[in-house]
């Protein structure tokens, strides 16, 4: 067995950073594939196991190992995703192990929302420091078409109780959808004028199995875009660690609206994020290839130093940008298989 590095001698290596210059301060890292929605946007039929030959999702130990080696490698920002994160029997476990690097500042999870009302004092207790929660429409009847859950109450209750639980702010994502929620701009903003939520519109993203709801349903954000600032919204500046959003404020209204446009010229240009999926393969990009398997270097602490130069080696790989424009969606048949 080679010699066990002392944790606190392993050095840091240099800031993760790309042959474009692109500095890396956040990981999405996805905890599972399972999910209970059906989104008609990413598991219309619901999840069906994709053939992983039994192999199970990353152990709590495994997750420990990724968070570390990416804090040793200058992550600031981790979020949690999958699938349904909040399914895992051991999220507070999850949340307390990431959070045992001081470098991470920021953990975040990006849930549907329906165990919120439940937990999420719990997640908050255990290290967790920002939310995002799907909601696609104000409407329940809508929102029970959209996601085959007729759960609207229970998520409104969620976000109630985060904020009792002490969150000072919550992220909405909606996936923006012509003839769906596109012209709803005026109820969201109704929704937030009084509230401390940042919504984020991210625009509908093509993937393997959604060519053809992409094809009905895309619209740009642009169309959001010229309605806030015709009302005085005003742009945000971002900082390093931020995700993808365009972030628009306004002095009438508490909330904040963001944008995500992934299809807009130079959206790859600030990209600062990479992503490991449930399985343990970092991708790096979310459109991107067959992922480098990272799963044989998560057993023990000792391959901690090899872990951090697979990371950093297969980072050379990145592209300058992803090829949705050619319709090419890499292989990502649907985002649950690498959180979205
Ligand atoms: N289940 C959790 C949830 O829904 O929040 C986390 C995983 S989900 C894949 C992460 C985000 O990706 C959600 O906000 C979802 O709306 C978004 N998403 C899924 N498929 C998408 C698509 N084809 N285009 C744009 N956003 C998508
Ligand atoms: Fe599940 Fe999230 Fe996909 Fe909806 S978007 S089906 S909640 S993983």
């Amino acid at each position: 067995m080679p010699a066990s590095p002392v944790f606190g001698k392993v050095l840091t290596l240099q800031q993760l950073t790309d042959a474009f210059a692109r500095k890396f301060y956040y990981l999405r890292l996805s905890i599972t594939d399972v999910c209970n929605f059906r989104c008609t946007y990413c598991l219309p039929d619901g999840y069906k196991p994709q053939g992983h030959n039994n192999k199970s999702f990353l152990s709590l130990n495994e997750i420990r190992r990724i968070s570390r080696a990416f804090a040793h490698l200058g992550t600031e920002k981790v979020r949690l995703t999958g699938g349904e994160p909040s399914l895992r029997r051991d999220f507070s476990e999850i949340i307390a192990a990431v959070r045992e690097n001081p470098q991470i500042r920021q953990l975040a999870v990006t849930t549907n929302g329906y165990r919120l009302a439940r937990d999420v004092s719990t997640w908050r207790d255990a290290g967790l420091t920002g939310l995002n929660v799907s909601v696609d429409s104000l409407d329940p009847r809508q929102f029970y078409a959209i996601t085959g859950q007729d759960k609207f109450r229970e998520v409104m209750n969620g976000i109630d109780a985060a904020f009792t639980a002490g969150f000072s702010k919550v992220k909405v994502n909606t996936v923006l959808m012509r003839d769906v929620n596109h012209s709803s701009l005026q109820s969201f903003l109704n929704w937030i004028k009084d509230r401390p939520i940042q919504l984020r519109f991210i625009e509908l993203m093509e993937t393997g199995d959604g060519g053809s709801l992409f094809r009905k349903h895309h619209v740009s954000g642009e169309v959001i875009r010229a309605q806030l600032i015709q009302q005085g919204w005003q742009l945000l500046a971002r900082s390093r660690s931020d995700g993808p959003a365009q972030v628009f404020t306004h002095p009438d209204y508490l909330g904040e609206i963001g944008l995500i446009m992934p299809y807009e010229k130079d959206f790859c240009a600030s990209c600062n994020r990479l992503r490991v999926s449930a399985l343990g393969n970092l991708h790096l990009c979310l459109f991107g290839d067959q992922g480098i398997p990272l799963r044989d270097l998560l057993a023990e602490d000792w391959q901690q130093q090899a872990l951090m130069d697979r990371i950093q080696g297969g980072l050379g790989r990145k592209k300058q940008t992803h090829f949705l424009h050619q319709g090419n969606t890499g292989i990502t048949q649907n985002l649950s298989f690498i959180g979205g």
